[in-house]
């Protein structure tokens, strides 16, 4: 195992999920879409980098479930966590960023989906706020 080259460790709520990012990830993008709010339980969000620097150290109970004909979603089959988002012709993988030990220097950047956004919060924190799945529409 190589220790010396990653940039940030992170682990699911029990810790049977252990994983690092080998580059700096991007900026949090919050996304308000019904699947997302389902699967966090209020709204999910998600760094990303390459595919390739992400290294699962643990995966006995990292599961996948295919949440759209494009996209499947990794978690935890243990303790729930919700940690990974991966579109199936993208080279790089969304992380979310409450996995990872802090601290994370990162910072939400934008809102994306906020048409499907819930009513249980408001979007007031003067950031971008997208009607649609990417940060273009
Ligand atoms: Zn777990
Ligand atoms: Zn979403």
């Amino acid at each position: 195992m190589d220790v010396m080259t990653w940039i940030h460790s992170g682990r699911c709520a029990c810790s049977a999920v252990t994983f690092r990012l080998m580059t700096q990830p991007t900026d949090v993008i919050a996304c308000h879409c019904k699947t997302c709010r389902r699967v966090s339980g209020y709204y999910w969000a998600a760094t990303h980098v390459a595919r390739t620097a992400l290294v699962i150290d643990s995966d006995e109970t990292l599961a996948w479930w295919a949440s759209s004909d494009i996209a499947e979603r990794g978690f935890c089959n243990r303790c729930g966590s919700s940690l990974f988002y991966r579109l199936h012709d993208a080279d790089r993988i969304s992380v979310a960023p409450g996995a990872l030990d802090g601290p994370t220097g990162l910072a939400t950047a934008t809102h994306i989906c906020c048409a499907e956004a819930g009513d249980y919060y408001r979007l007031d924190d003067g950031l971008p706020c997208h009607s649609g799945p990417t940060v273009n529409g």
